[in-house]
């Protein structure tokens, strides 16, 4: 048992996910970090976050799977007692244009981004409730507001997930629960390296500060809202995308 606080990340091995872990364990909080099978990656973010003093628990799974969840909810209460913050980073891309896009490709974008959410969701709620007390932070995309040439399957997962956030926060707001979903914008990863250069330049110049993101800048906001001084904020979409979607 620990008087930390402790959070579970999901996709916690690269990108946006291992910025976020980072940002958490510098405000000494303990971490179960889901991955999907990039062993070499998500033991390094658990040195780099044991190096900033956090207590870390890796757990391969795939969210599409409730059982892979229940995994991660276990391993919380096992060697830290709780839960606290559940931050559902972890999502992929599947990208065509709808008359190429495949059935299997739609379908598995939906399944990780949006079932993979939810059965997070349903996990924590019941956690937390009983607690009174919980933050749940849930990475949904610029492209779930706007949509994307594409990227309908994505899109439709993000714009999915948003759905979600307001509802749980209907449910659980007066049970001391907050449920938020950050935004980011372009942001320099795995994900956004594979488009082509063509793409990169079109993206940049919708983007009023001129620049991409970094994963830290979205890190730092999914660390406030973790916080107690989020507390009377629930249901929210927070863009962090350099004035791309205002
Ligand atoms: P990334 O670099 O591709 O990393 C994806 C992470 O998710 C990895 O840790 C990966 O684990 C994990 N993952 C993939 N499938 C999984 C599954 N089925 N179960 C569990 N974990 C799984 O992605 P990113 O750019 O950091 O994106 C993080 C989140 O931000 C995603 O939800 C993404 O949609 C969202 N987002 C990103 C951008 C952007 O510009 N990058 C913009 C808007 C929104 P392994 O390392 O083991 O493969």
């Amino acid at each position: 048992m620990s008087d930390k606080k402790t959070a579970i990340v999901t996709g916690g091995s690269r990108g946006i996910g291992r910025a976020i872990c980072l940002r958490l364990a510098k405000e000494g909080i303990n971490l179960v970090i889901n991955y999907a099978g990039n062993h070499e990656a998500a033991q390094d973010t658990k040195t780099a976050c044991e190096q900033l003093g956090a207590s870390v628990v890796l757990v391969q799974g795939d969210v599409s799977r409730a059982e892979d969840c229940e995994a991660l909810f276990s391993a919380a209460a096992e060697r830290f007692g709780r839960v606290d913050i559940v931050v559902n980073n972890a999502g992929i891309t599947r990208d065509n244009l709808i008359i190429r896009m495949s059935e299997e490709d739609f379908d598995r974008v939906i399944e990780v981004n949006l079932k993979g959410v939810w059965n997070m969701l349903k996990l924590a709620a019941r956690a937390m409730m009983k607690q009174r007390y919980g933050r749940i932070i849930n990475l949904t995309s610029v492209v779930g507001v706007t949509g994307n040439a594409g990227q309908s399957n994505y899109a439709a997962s993000k714009a999915g997930v948003i759905g979600m956030t307001k509802s749980l926060a209907r449910e659980l707001a007066s049970r001391g629960v907050t449920v938020n979903a950050v935004a980011p914008g372009y942001i320099d990863t795995d994900m956004t390296a594979s488009l082509s250069d063509e793409v990169k330049a079109m993206v940049k110049n919708n983007i009023p500060m001129g620049r991409t993101g970094r994963a830290e800048e979205v890190a730092a906001l999914v660390g406030f809202l973790a916080g107690d001084q989020a507390g009377y904020i629930t249901g929210q979409v927070v863009h962090v995308d350099g004035g791309m979607v205002m």
